[in-house]
């Protein structure tokens, strides 16, 4: 799991193979320089210590060590640009993934998940994975390079150093991958702690207000307290495997680097070797090392892409709900709408819809009714192209829904749920959402008609107020009005909508009720009802009640004929049922 996890984490490396093709040759090329410098340094030392020549002699090789300096420094510059650039591109791209999968697994999977978890992975984790792409994986490809290149130096000129490095160097990778193996599951477990807390925060701030009201704001915060030490906790764990880890690695990097100095230090003294050379090797030492302890401290980037990964590719492994791979066209104008038989089950349950049989006629106007929890907000869903029934068939202009493009199908219709959602922005932008093409005239016509262009004048500044997300300072009924006009404004062939007069006042409603009459006669409507005062609008009523359909006519008709629609009448009108 975790070396898949690993894996999916490296298949984005061809995103950034610019930059990080860049960052491999810079590398090398800083590696090279380096070992003319420790070259130049050591002929210097040479010289002037041991043989007593004159410094004045070695201006030249002074100044090119200078230069060599100055030039690996802007290379260090430049390597941490192309790090970062890689970065950057690669969370870009794994952004977008985990958006579109989220845009086409569509909101009945969203319902079943804990949001703050979801945007805790998108954004912390999204942004977790920038140490993995800009150090740790530059780090591994690179790993190998430098020590090559001066195994291929120091092996020609002394093959006792060349061996010494040969054999110690695997040391470092072979515990790191050991210490590593202990880690990742403790790294793992980390983002898991920190996506509950996400979570309990969102839950906190969305019911804050409940929390108060019911003296519960305590056992939340207990819980949050309680939750945080957990993740202190895992966090002083994973650090404490990353600083072991830092350790064990600089540990062997430096009882290496000493091997290799006893045995030039031996040799010198024997005089079994020139002084240049010596200390030409012992300069590369540190520097052979360096690559292998470096991965050792990127392994934690390591540790923490893994851990934030795994929601990520949990998200982006979800079966599609409706993948269509061979789309059918609708055919064009208002089209009919036909369920047979449907059944519908929700993942994990009992059936919720049984045997449904409805058909739409186009521009008809259908209210549904029924007790809550009967499958009206299903049976939306299913219009909506959100859910494919689980047995039966419904049909959209005589084309099988699980054959139609939903992108086709949504142009078409417009939706208002129970709880509209606004968006950052001018309200103006709101209303307009997703058709730039509407003219300002059209939109104060759709704002008109769902009684929201009333409201909107008396605000300082009209319709380029800025509001905030999901339409906070906004009253519910404007929220939904504004929602409303969104809706009308689109003049889709099929309109549905969800208990849209619920928040309104009186008002309002009978302006939205105006508009729903009048829409224009092609257009069909679809609404779950739980007012009398919209039920007249419509031209036929369907009950369900518990996932089947248990009357269907008229008002006057299920008024006399259905003893349920009575109840939910009399509960309409505001009398309790006995
Ligand atoms: P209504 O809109 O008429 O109140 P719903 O369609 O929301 O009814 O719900 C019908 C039934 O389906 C209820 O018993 C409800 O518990 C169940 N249900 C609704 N949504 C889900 C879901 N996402 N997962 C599982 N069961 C669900």
């Amino acid at each position: 799991m975790k070396s898949s996890l690993d894996l999916w984490l490296k298949s984005h490396k061809s995103t950034a193979k610019r930059p990080l093709n860049l960052l491999l040759a810079l590398g090398l090329f800083n590696g090279l320089l380096l070992i003319v410098q420790a070259y130049f340094l050591a002929l210097i030392v040479n010289e002037v210590v041991i043989h007593s020549a004159p410094l004045a002699e070695f201006y030249l090789p002074l100044f090119a060590i200078l230069g060599l300096f100055l030039l690996r420094a802007l290379l260090a510059w430049w390597l941490e640009f192309y790090a970062q650039q890689a970065a950057v591109l690669i969370k870009q791209k794994i952004r977008l993934l985990l958006y579109d999968k989220l845009q086409r697994l569509g909101p009945l999977y969203l319902q079943g998940q804990r949001s703050g978890e979801l945007v805790n992975s998108l954004s912390d984790g999204v942004e977790a994975l920038q140490a993995y792409y800009s150090q740790y994986l530059p780090a591994l490809s690179s790993v190998a390079l430098l020590p090559l290149a001066i195994l291929v130096v120091v092996f020609p000129l002394d093959w006792w150093s060349g061996l010494v490095f040969l054999l110690t160097a695997p040391a470092i990778p072979v515990f790191m991958i050991l210490i590593g193996k202990g880690a990742e599951a403790l790294s793992q477990k980390q983002w898991q702690k920190l996506a509950r807390l996400s979570a309990h925060f969102l839950d906190m701030i969305q019911g804050l207000s409940t929390l108060k009201l019911f003296n519960a704001s305590r056992r939340e915060a207990q819980a949050v307290a309680q939750i945080s030490e957990e993740y202190r906790r895992s966090s002083m764990k994973v650090l404490r495997v990353a600083f072991l880890s830092s350790l064990v690695l600089e540990f062997f990097a430096t009882v290496s680097v000493a091997i290799v100095a006893v045995l030039i230090g031996f040799r010198l003294l024997w005089g079994e070797m020139d002084f240049q050379i010596g200390f030409f090797i012992l300069l590369l030492a540190p520097e052979f090392y360096l690559p292998l302890r470096q991965m050792g401290t990127h392994y934690h980037a390591r540790m923490e892409g893994i851990g934030a990964a795994e929601k990520m590719v949990e998200l982006l492994n979800e079966p599609l709900p409706n993948v269509v791979h061979d789309p059918l066209p609708l055919p064009a104008g208002t089209a009919e709408i036909e369920l047979k038989e449907v059944d519908f089950v929700y993942d994990k349950g009992e059936p919720v819809l049984h045997g449904l049989n409805l058909k739409i006629e186009p521009g008809e106007r259908l209210a549904i009714v029924g007790p809550s929890g009967a499958g009206k907000s299903t049976l939306m869903n299913l219009l909506l192209g959100f859910a494919q029934p689980s047995s039966g068939e419904l049909r959209l202009g005589g084309v099988l829904s699980s054959r139609v493009a939903l992108e086709q199908w949504h142009e078409r219709i417009a939706w208002v749920p129970q709880s509209p959602t606004l968006f950052q922005g001018s309200l103006a932008e709101n209303i307009v959402l997703g058709m730039a093409q509407a003219s300002e005239a059209e939109m104060i016509v759709a704002a008109e008609q769902a009684g929201a262009h009333e409201f909107i004048c008396q605000l300082p500044q009209g319709y380029a107020t800025q509001i905030g997300e999901a339409g906070v300072g906004l009253s519910g009924g404007q929220i939904q009005r504004i929602a409303l006009a969104r809706a009308f404004l689109k003049r889709a062939q099929l309109l549905l909508l969800d208990e849209a007069s619920a928040n309104l006042d009186l008002y309002s409603e009978s302006l939205v009720i105006e508009a729903m009459a009048t829409l224009p006669k092609e257009s069909s409507l679809i609404f779950i009802a739980h007012r009398l005062s919209t039920l007249r609008v419509a031209d036929r009523i369907v009950v369900l009640d518990q996932g089947r359909v248990a009357a269907e006519g008229s008002h006057e008709q299920l008024l006399a004929s259905s003893p349920l629609y009575q109840r939910l009448y009399q509960g309409y009108r505001g009398v309790s049922c006995p």
